[in-house]
């Protein structure tokens, strides 16, 4: 389709006040995505990357995956500046979000692509509302509309409560079903929530009907503008404050670098077992007293390094998710698993550290608390734990203060931090500092 010859059955050509519908719905928009720009200027570039193409093919709005935002002139003159201004901000929302990757990365039947857009809408509009724009009744998805589903959730953990349906009192439909019921095409948001090019939308050349280049957003060019976007996010929350919790979050998510934090814990396990092992080797490698009495005997116990000594704080704390703690459980047993036989003690750490829970099973662990947190508490009864600890992993989601310098009762051993809630400010640097990352992208 040639964006520069749209049709369009109000007849466009049909001058009014003001100009043709074409005219007047372009004007609107150009306005509602100034406002756009004004209300989150962080959001700016983003806006102005997208390019508008007028279409009667659809009856409100979408956008493709090269943030290429399709509209109906005449839904955008149905609309006030004030919800011209909501439908830029959702739209855009979709391809920042990696909406259509997420979708794909999920491998889900493409039937089911309208409820990930449904999705996708709730946690887009969820952000809208607190910073007080408006939507289109259109678009006006939100969590609470979707049984189970609570603020705060991903794309991802909306759509498996939609995919679980159905919803609606009545007898049980198949997905498909279900999918078509549920969507109409008022609220199709295009490829760009999800995937699946629609038939309306140009192709993925970025080529116009004669060759050129259109203007559109290509994979690398988007993925420029997300961090760009992100770090503009982070400036503005820092210095005027007033940035939806969920844009924050996506931004702190979209600049934390990717590791694998598993492999990095394990290889932290590795270099401190090698390092016990290596003190042992070196105290015995020396002709002992013993030695030199008895040449020739050699002691089988002494050959076999000790496994090291492993404690795990775990904030138990309310700003600590059972999701959270399940993920802490899961590691505990892989780091007991690594550490055959020396056990791996346990503490479970709120505002005052409970005891330390010696555990051999993740099973065994029991977590207490749920009020404010302290770590440098538990850190503090991890470090007095005797025979003393090779290694403190402090799993937290960071929101705590930090003990400034090592713990003076065992100085020699290593510190990881594993961040449950993405990046936080403020861990020590003598700490090794671990994001974990979800399974599911969160951005
Ligand atoms: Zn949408």
């Amino acid at each position: 389709m040639n964006p520069r010859s749209p049709r369009n059955p109000q007849n466009p050509h049909i001058r009014g006040e003001g100009g043709t519908v074409e005219e007047r719905a372009a004007l609107r928009l150009a306005a509602g995505r100034a406002r756009a720009g004004e209300l989150m200027p962080y959001l700016g570039d983003a806006l102005y990357a997208v390019k508008a193409v007028p279409t009667s093919a659809i009856p409100a709005a979408g956008i493709d995956t090269r943030w290429r935002m399709y509209y109906n002139p005449a839904f955008v003159l149905g609309l006030d500046v004030a919800e011209v201004v909501g439908v830029w901000l959702h739209e855009v929302g979709h391809p920042l979000r990696s909406h259509h990757e997420r979708f794909t990365a999920l491998a889900e039947p493409r039937e089911r692509l309208p409820l990930f857009n449904r999705a996708g809408d709730c946690t887009i509009n969820e952000d809208l509302r607190a910073a007080g724009i408006r939507l289109p009744p259109a678009k006006a998805w939100y969590p609470e509309k979707v049984p189970g589903a609570a603020a705060g959730m991903t794309a991802e953990q909306i759509y498996r409560l939609l995919a679980a349906g159905p919803t609606a009192a009545g007898p049980r439909r198949s997905p498909a079903v279900f999918a078509a019921e549920f969507t109409s095409v008022l609220d199709d948001c295009g490829s760009g929530a999800g995937g699946g090019r629609r038939p309306w939308e140009a192709d993925d050349s970025g080529r116009d009907a004669a060759g050129e280049d259109d203007g559109s957003v290509d994979a690398g060019r988007a993925e420029l503008i997300r961090q760009r976007t992100a770090r503009e996010v982070l400036e503005h929350a820092r210095t005027r404050g007033s940035v939806p919790a969920g844009w924050r979050r996506w931004a702190e998510r979209t600049l934390t670098p990717v590791v694998d934090w598993r492999r990095e814990l394990l290889s932290v396990t590795r270099r401190v077992s090698a390092r016990v092992a290596g003190v042992r080797d070196y105290t015995y490698a020396r002709p002992s007293r013993r030695a030199a009495a008895a040449p020739g005997v050699v002691l089988p116990a002494m050959r076999q390094p000790r496994p090291p000594r492993v404690a795990v704080v775990v904030d138990t704390s309310a700003s600590v998710s059972a999701d959270m703690l399940a993920r802490v459980q899961a590691e505990t047993e892989a780091v007991v698993r690594r550490c055959r036989g020396s056990g791996v003690q346990v503490i479970a750490c709120d505002a005052a550290a409970g005891r330390a829970q010696r555990v051999r099973r993740v099973q065994d662990v029991e977590l207490t608390g749920g009020g404010g947190t302290d770590v440098r508490v538990g850190i503090a009864a991890a470090a007095a734990l005797r025979p003393a600890v090779d290694l403190v992993i402090t799993a937290t989601d960071g929101d705590t203060p930090w003990p400034d310098v090592p713990p003076r009762e065992n100085p020699g051993a290593v510190h990881v931090v594993l961040l449950l809630d993405g990046e936080r400010e403020g861990v020590p640097a003598w700490m090794r500092t671990l994001v974990v990352e979800r399974e599911e992208p969160l951005r």
